[in-house]
């Protein structure tokens, strides 16, 4: 995982990355530049998985299912069948 880091420092404030492993629970460093504390900044792909319900996953999956059902109706149409609905998985 790749983090930002900002320097705590506000004259420096500098931004920089540091590669941790996600299981790493440790959020300060050392900036780079003047050897001030560095915090952790939350990452877009944290924020994410830490909202409700994973709605962009969700989403794209909803798309990817409706694609294939779609490409299923149009293969039946061409062979002159009768589309019917997929079975559904419950
Ligand atoms: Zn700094």
């Amino acid at each position: 995982m790749r983090y930002d880091y900002k320097c705590t420092n506000e004259v420096c404030a500098h931004i920089f990355e540091l590669i941790q492993r996600i299981t790493d629970t440790n959020t300060q460093s050392q900036c780079p530049n003047c050897d001030a504390v560095a915090t952790r900044q939350i990452s877009a792909p944290e924020f994410i998985l830490k909202g409700e319900g994973w709605p962009g996953k969700t989403l794209k999956r909803m798309e990817e299912k409706d694609r294939v059902e779609q490409k299923y109706q149009e293969y039946l149409a061409k062979e002159g069948q009768t589309p019917i609905p997929l079975k559904k998985e419950e």
